[in-house]
This record gives C-alpha cells, sequence and structure tokens, in this order.
C-alpha cells in the first residue's frame, strides 16, 4: 500500500488502530509531480564530475527511484578539490554545458532539479592560490590573516562576477538555487573574521569621517561598554549592506536567466551572522524579487557523532531561525554527515535526525549523504536502506507534526539583534557572537523547551543586555528563570528590587550544593548536589526571597545561598540560579542529576503557578517536544542515550478537557492506539505507556478527546 498525504490523514483521523503504513511502492512518473507522493521529501545533494557526468546521472536516477527521492540538488562544481573555488567565468559556462544534458535527463526521469552553487566568496583557501587567476581585493581577517583564495565582498569586480555567475547556472532554470553556507564574513581559513582589508578601512573611514589601522579598528569595534561604539554601529552596518546588495545581485541575474528559479539560502548560526550585521528580513526581500518564496537551509546540526546530547543543543541554530524566518521562507533543513561514511555518523543517529527535522521543521530534507570525491552509490549503502525503510515513519511524523503547528515549552528568550552592548572578552571578531547559554540544557534534563512564546521564560545575559529598562521590566514582570550572570548585569542595571537580591559577586570554592528547602526538595531533603566545576556567584538575597538551596565551601567551612525564588511587587516569579550560563556551566555534566531535576521542576512549577507544558520522567538525556493543534496534541520524545528508554512516561498541562486518546506512531510507521488510561495528578495529565524508546529514537504520541 503506498504511503501518501492524503491516505496517512484520512487513516490517521478515521481508523486508528489499522496499521496504515505498509511498503512504499509510488515512484514518481516522468515529467510531473505524482499526486499520491510520500509526505516526506528528500532532497539529495550531489556531485556530477565533468568526466563521469554522464554515467553518473544513470546512476543517480535508478538511486532515487530506489530510494524515495523526488528532488535532486546538483553541486555547481565539479567535485570537491576542482569545484573548491571559484571558478573563472570560462570555467563556469563550460560547467553548465555538463550540467545541461543531466539536469534535462533528471527532469526527464520525473526529477525535481535545483542547484547548489557551492562557492559564491569560497570556503578557505585550502592551499590554493588564486592571485594569478583573479583580480580583486582578497578578503584579510581581523587578525591580518590574508586570504589568497576568498574574494572582499566589497570589491566591484566581485559583486560584477558573482551576478554573472549565478545568472550562468540559472540558465539551467533549476527549482531552487541555492547559496552554500560560504556567503558570509566569518570562516574562511586562513581568515577567522572578515574583511579588514584597504577596502573596508576604506570604506569605514568613509562612513565614519575616521581614519583607523586595523588593529584600531577591531579594538574600537569590540569595545562596547556602556553603550555601543559608533565604529561597531557602523561596521555592523557595513557588512550588513555588502551581503545584502550582493543577495539583491545575484538574485536579479538569476531572475533575469530564470524567472521562475526560487532563491535558496544555506546559512551558520544566527548568532554568529547578528555578530556580522545579517539583516535576515531584507535578505528575505532581496531574495523574493522573482516573485517566489525563498527557501531556507538551516543545519539541523551534529554533522558527525561526538556526543549524542549535543543534538538537543545544535538543534538550536534550526529552532531559532523557524522563529525568525519560520512564516517567510520555506525550511528545507540539512542533513549533513560529512565525511559521509559510518566512520563519521551511524544509521540511528542519521534517522533520528530527519525524523526531528520532519518534527520541528518540515516534509522537505535536503540530505549530504554522499561523498564530494567518492560519487559512487555503492560505497556505503546503508543510510539508502534506512531512507527507503523509514518513508513511512518519516511521512507520519511530518503529517502529525503539519497537524500540530503550536511549539509549547519553557521559552528561551532569544531573538536576532546584533551583539550591540555585548563586552567581549578578548580581542578577537569570534569573541563578539552571543554564547548559547540554555541551549539544551532544559530539554536533557526532561523539560520541553521552546524559542516561541509561552508562559516560562529562560533568561540569559546575551538577550537582557540588548534590551530597553521597559523590555526588561516586561520580562521580569512575568515568569522567569535565569542564570548568575544574567543576575549580574540586572543587579548593575539597577534592578535587584525586581529580582529580590541586594548584591551578586563572584564566589570561589564553594564547591557543592545542599537542597537545604524541603518545600522545594522532596525526598532529595539535605542532600548534596556537585558544583565543583561551575563559576559561581554569591547572592545577597532580599529577606522576602525563598532560598531553595545553600552553596557551601570546603569542610563547610562557609555557606552562601544557591537556587532562589522571588516574588516582586509586580507579581512577577522570578528564579535565580547562581552560576555562569554564559560561560556554558549550565550545559555541564555537573548541572544535570537527579536532584538538581526534581528541584528545578518544583521551583518552575511554583514560578508558573502551576503545571509545566511537558516533562518526562525517569529519562535521562531526551529532548521532548510538544506541539498543540485545534485537533490535537503531538508529543514528541527523542531518546538521546545508548540505553533504551522503557515505560516512557510524561505529564503535561492539561492539554484539553476530558479523557484522552493516546495514539502511537510505530518505527515501522503505523499508527497504534495505545490502552494507556491518563490520569490527573497535581494538575498534570499523567502517561505511563507501554513503549519503549530505542536509542536515538524519536517516540511520537497524538492526543485527542476520547
Ligand atoms: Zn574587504
Amino acid at each position: 500500500m503506498s504511503v501518501t498525504r492524503r491516505r496517512f490523514c484520512q487513516s490517521a483521523l478515521i481508523a486508528p488502530t489499522v496499521a496504515l503504513l505498509g511498503e512504499q511502492s509510488s515512484h514518481p512518473t516522468s515529467g510531473q509531480e505524482p499526486r499520491d507522493s510520500p509526505v516526506v521529501n528528500y532532497m539529495l545533494r550531489y556531485f556530477i564530475r565533468t568526466e563521469t557526468a554522464k554515467q553518473q546521472t544513470e546512476d543517480l536516477i535508478a538511486n532515487c527511484q530506489q530510494n524515495h527521492i523526488r528532488h535532486v540538488i546538483l553541486f555547481s562544481g565539479n567535485q570537491w578539490d576542482m569545484g573548491w573555488n571559484l571558478p573563472t567565468l570560462e570555467e563556469a559556462e563550460a560547467r553548465v554545458e555538463v550540467l545541461r544534458p543531466a539536469v534535462q535527463r533528471l527532469r526527464s526521469a520525473g526529477l525535481l532539479t535545483s542547484i547548489n552553487m557551492w562557492t559564491t566568496i569560497g570556503h578557505a583557501d585550502i592551499g590554493r592560490d588564486e592571485r594569478q587567476r583573479f583580480c580583486w581585493q582578497f578578503m584579510v581577517g581581523d587578525d591580518g590573516a590574508e586570504s589568497h583564495a576568498c574574494p572582499c565582498p566589497l570589491d566591484p569586480t566581485w559583486k560584477s562576477y558573482v551576478a554573472k555567475l549565478y545568472g550562468l547556472f540559472a540558465q539551467l532554470e533549476p527549482e531552487i538555487i541555492y547559496f552554500d553556507d560560504d556567503f558570509r564574513y566569518h570562516n574562511h581559513r586562513p581568515v577567522t573574521w572578515g574583511c579588514f582589508c584597504p577596502l573596508h578601512l576604506a570604506e569605514m573611514a568613509r562612513r565614519t569621517g575616521k581614519h583607523f589601522s586595523r588593529e584600531e579598528l577591531v579594538e574600537r569595534i569590540l569595545i562596547a561598554e556602556p553603550q555601543p561604539t559608533e565604529e561597531r554601529t557602523q561596521w555592523l552596518q557595513l557588512c550588513g549592506d555588502s551581503i545584502l546588495e550582493a543577495t539583491r545581485l545575484v538574485a536579479e541575474a538569476v531572475k533575469e536567466s530564470s524567472p521562475k528559479t526560487h532563491m535558496g539560502l544555506m546559512c551558520s548560526n544566527p548568532d554568529v551572522h547578528a555578530a556580522e550585521g545579517r539583516r535576515w528580513l531584507d535578505m528575505v526581500d532581496a531574495m523574493s524579487v522573482s516573485g517566489h518564496q525563498p527557501v531556507l537551509r538551516p543545519s539541523i546540526g551534529s554533522y558527525s557523532e561526538d556526543t549524542y546530547r549535543d543534538v538537543a543543543r545544535n538543534l538550536g541554530t534550526m529552532r531559532k531561525l523557524q522563529l525568525l524566518l519560520g512564516s517567510k521562507m520555506r525550511f528545507t533543513p540539512e542533513l549533513e554527515n560529512y565525511p559521509f561514511t559510518r566512520f563519521s555518523k551511524s544509521v540511528r543517529l542519521t534517522r533520528l535526525q530527519i525524523a526531528l527535522s520532519m518534527l520541528l521543521a518540515s516534509p522537505d530534507v535536503t540530505l549530504d549523504i554522499h561523498s564530494f570525491d567518492e560519487t559512487r552509490f555503492d560505497y556505503d549503502t546503508a543510510i539508502d536502506g534506512m531512507l527507503r525503510n523509514s518513508v513511512g515513519y518519516f511521512s507520519g511524523v511530518a503529517t502529525w507534526a503539519a497537524e500540530c503547528g503550536k511549539e509549547r515549552g519553557l521559552q528561551i528568550l532569544w531573538d536576532g539583534r546584533f551583539p550591540m552592548h555585548r563586552k567581549v572578552n578578548g580581542n578577537r571578531m569570534i569573541d563578539l557572537p552571543a554564547p548559547e547559554c540554555w541551549e539544551g540544557v532544559m530539554d536533557l534534563l526532561g523539560f520541553a523547551t521552546t524559542f516561541h512564546p509561552d508562559e516560562v521564560k529562560l533568561a540569559s545575559r546575551s538577550y537582557l543586555e540588548e534590551r530597553s529598562e521597559e523590555e526588561i521590566r516586561k520580562v521580569l514582570n512575568g515568569k522567569v528563570l535565569m542564570d548568575g550572570d544574567a543576575v549580574t548585569l540586572l543587579v548593575k542595571r539597577g534592578f535587584g528590587q525586581e529580582i529580590g537580591v541586594k548584591s551578586c559577586e563572584p564566589v570561589e570554592g564553594a564547591n557543592y550544593e545542599e537542597m537545604t528547602n524541603g518545600h522545594f526538595a522532596g525526598k532529595f531533603l539535605n542532600r548534596d548536589e556537585t558544583s565543583a566545576e561551575a563559576y559561581k556567584y554569591r547572592l545577597d538575597p532580599v529577606a522576602e526571597a525563598i532560598v531553595v538551596s545553600e552553596m557551601f565551601g570546603p569542610a563547610r567551612s562557609f555557606s552562601v545561598p544557591g537556587m532562589t525564588l522571588f516574588e516582586n511587587a509586580s507579581g512577577g516569579r522570578v528564579g535565580l540560579i547562581p552560576q555562569n550560563g554564559s560561560r556554558g556551566d549550565l550545559y555541564m555534566l555537573d548541572f544535570r542529576g537527579w536532584k538538581r531535576q526534581a528541584v528545578l521542576k518544583r521551583m518552575l512549577e511554583w514560578i508558573n503557578k502551576g503545571p509545566l507544558p511537558l516533562f518526562v520522567e525517569d529519562a535521562p538525556n531526551v529532548c521532548p517536544f510538544r506541539r498543540d493543534g485545534e485537533k490535537a496534541v503531538l508529543v514528541g520524545i527523542a531518546n538521546l542515550s545508548v540505553d533504551p528508554l522503557p515505560h516512557v512516561s510524561f505529564r503535561m498541562a492539561r492539554p484539553f478537557e476530558g479523557e484522552p486518546r493516546i495514539e502511537y506512531l510505530t518505527p515501522e510507521g503505523k499508527c497504534v492506539q495505545l490502552k494507556v488510561q491518563g490520569t490527573m495528578q497535581e494538575d498534570y495529565l499523567y502517561l505511563r505507556t507501554p513503549v519503549q524508546i530505542e536509542p536515538l529514537g524519536l517516540a511520537c504520541f497524538r492526543l485527542t478527546p476520547a
């Protein structure tokens, strides 16, 4: 039985106990989008080498047909080394002629075809010296490092060239033409952060009326206290302007060659882009010149397997971009397995990442799973088998997610503002982006999080330092938990009274923490949790504050207040954790434990005056998600451990009145109704299920009123 969008939705609604998803058998048909197509849309990125283009095209078609791939994205370059740096326009013309018959053949086989421009500025020198081939200004780093391959984005010669380059490839009439993520100022080895070339120094002199050497300019940009320098303001404006101008030129050239083509953009961490002045909404506008919705390819993260726990934190890039651009761009998230064998990433983690992309973002997923050098499909075929076997499961996740559009969770406060007030500890531009603070922290402890608006907020220094007094007051009048670095900032800015502390200073040697408040500690009363490795603060709370824990010095030589709670005069409820999240200390292993989890849960319930959106019990290192729809609520729980998670149990703020009916999507993609009775416990709907989540599995549950 074919897995189709229509059939899955209908079946899921009217016949939940029936096995819905069988073996996938539909193939694209010649020349048109199949009518009954799987919901999941695999978009395969692939290098076609000039010397073997014809055979590779046939192999590619066969591979797509076997693995239910309907959309291919061909790299503009030839292969890894040959395509690494920018081609001359003559070389590009020749390359377009190589790709032209391949694109025609792919289309005749029913495949949608897009182009991934492998280089726009260039990723890195990797030993190349292009000074004989191009006469433009090359990029110069903040430390004076000179690239011999990557151009300066201000150079008029490059701007004219790059528009022509895109215009040439647009002649292939791709569905989408993607910038790769080299279209940025940072990370062009040997240049860590550009561009401080003579063109940039001259333009800054023109804009500010002051002449600076490179060293002086970097210093002036990085100084920000108490107010941003004019140089930082002008610098971010200049860098944003230059990227925007190039985007406009490229989009117009593409429109000229191929009016139907959509502009696509791959990007990096938005916190890093904020530190190079990227103006996202203006870029969306520039890329919409054709009248077609532009496309974004954010990274799902975790290019290879380091620790599984990091999967939760690395999703932050995509989730932040959804907050900014989710309503304005089509999302085609990027799965990337560089260098593309199971030595880099397992089949299980690949499957989990695709499933998470379906759950969070879109049925469209771009797959970078084949080597840039080794372009044969029989080299490592394990991922292909998984793609074939998971069509039903991925389609099921995407269908349920589409039905439930509103994410719920503890809200990590974030937006795309530039780091205008950030005080930089260092002398390099790479020190400027806002650090991560709460990303991945509460997820691993079992709490669903979101970047979208919700009741309980998690605040960091880097978010608060870009707010006005009024904006900060609004946060403090609500429900918020923050770390010690955020407290330090607020005390300095005169908000001590609103958060219930008189002072906040660093303290050394407070090596362990005891849960000393019976109401919040429960069974963990007077038991210890280590805090040895963290950078900590000595809070001086007001008398009305609730001290939840205390931190002790060696051999109990001294004690200082630990986590505290306070209700301010405006009714705002504030929780403080005296550790430094900006430094990454909330993400440290030391921070996670059963005692910390239990006490934080009670603190958050006190802050919220009620139950939390979603909490998973007895489940170390998970990543839970809750999505509410008009007719159903979706709970997704990823197991980021190599231990299975038996009898998955969770509690959630009641999604609707009455008894819930609960359905589960099996790993085979079957929708089954669970014989589980929900019970109400402390205002939570509590569900204990018979489901076991395999290592690196994602379990999805759909709740509807019975
Ligand atoms: Zn420059």
